[in-house]
């Protein structure tokens, strides 16, 4: 029985489902502890609060996900526990959502150039908050030119396909810096391979990467996550206890129009983890700059 999921997207970021309807979901699948991390916005997180006080039993964690690069791939970290009043911090998300909206409407560009006759009006509607490259994906689906946004990603938005655009760089260092700064406890999400979302692009050297970022701070990396194999989250499990690290984890939900995407419920890190969390917390040799 899954109690606990901590990454969980909504309409704030590139979720399909509303906080309410998320928060809602996941109390009707049993969970007990659930985190919202949407893209570069906390702005879901007051809407799930009031949500979760509907469920007793409930916990919410207010979290967030940064996307960074690094080369020849990504690397993605969510903040859990994140302190989403901060004015500082919130000036750096509404940052990071001013450059998302600027790579969209290129990659959408690039599109129309390529013969793929989707609107940046349609996409901006499609986005209730920060915009993503699931809410091209989803444009084209609309419009018949893939089956589902996962095809759009294969063949046009994935890294490295024709209508790719990078982002601002940030790298995993700094994000990791921001989160720390911000009071949250910084987690390393996806560290390798997901089929759901292939062609991602493996990232080499985990370990040296993973070993890098504690010493700036990062607590935790993804070990129960999405579709991940038994066989991967066995490796991971024993990546995280060689490092000293909480093995998070959780269903990445976005309710995306995939087939076969994991859902809520579906997998998650033991409650222990939650504890350990809870733990990381307290911890006065935590670096809270
Ligand atoms: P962006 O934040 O605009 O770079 O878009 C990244 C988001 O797109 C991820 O958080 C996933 O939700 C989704 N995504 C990434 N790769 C794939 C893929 N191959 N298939 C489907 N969705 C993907
Ligand atoms: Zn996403
Ligand atoms: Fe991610
Ligand atoms: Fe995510």
């Amino acid at each position: 029985m899954i109690e606990v999921d901590l990454h969980l997207h909504t309409t704030c970021s590139d979720g399909r489902l509303s906080p309410t309807a998320l928060v809602d979901l996941c109390a009707s699948r049993g969970l007990k502890v659930i985190a919202l991390t949407d893209h570069d916005s906390t702005e879901g997180i007051p809407e799930a609060q009031a949500a979760a006080a509907r469920h007793p039993g409930l916990t919410l964690i207010p979290g967030i996900e940064l996307s960074t690069d690094i080369p020849g791939s990504e690397i993605h970290l969510l903040g859990l526990f994140v302190d989403f009043r901060e004015p500082v911090f919130l000036a750096t998300l509404a940052e990071l959502r001013d450059g998302r909206e600027g790579r969209a409407k290129q990659m959408v560009e690039k599109l129309n150039q390529l013969g793929v006759a989707i609107s940046w009006e349609r996409v901006k509607e499609l986005a209730d908050g920060a915009i993503g490259r699931p809410h091209i994906a989803q444009a084209m689906v609309e419009a018949g030119y893939v089956k589902y946004p996962r095809d759009a990603f294969d063949k046009y938005i994935g890294r490295g396909g024709p209508a790719y655009v990078e982002r601002a760089k940030l790298t995993p260092k700094d994000a990791v810096a921001i989160l720390a700064a911000n009071g949250a406890l910084p987690v390393m999400a996806h560290p390798t391979y997901s089929a759901a979302k292939s062609p991602r692009g493996e990232v080499e050297e985990i370990r040296h990467i993973l070993n890098d970022l504690k010493g700036a701070g990062l607590v935790g990396v993804e070990v129960y996550y999405g579709d991940y194999t038994p066989s991967q989250v066995k490796r991971l499990a024993g990546l995280a206890k060689e490092l000293g690290l909480i093995p998070c984890g959780g269903s990445d939900y976005h309710a995306s129009g995939n087939p076969n995407e994991p859902e809520p419920g579906k997998v998650g890190p033991p409650m222990s983890t939650y504890q350990r969390l809870l733990a990381a917390r307290e911890d006065p040799a935590r670096s809270r700059r």
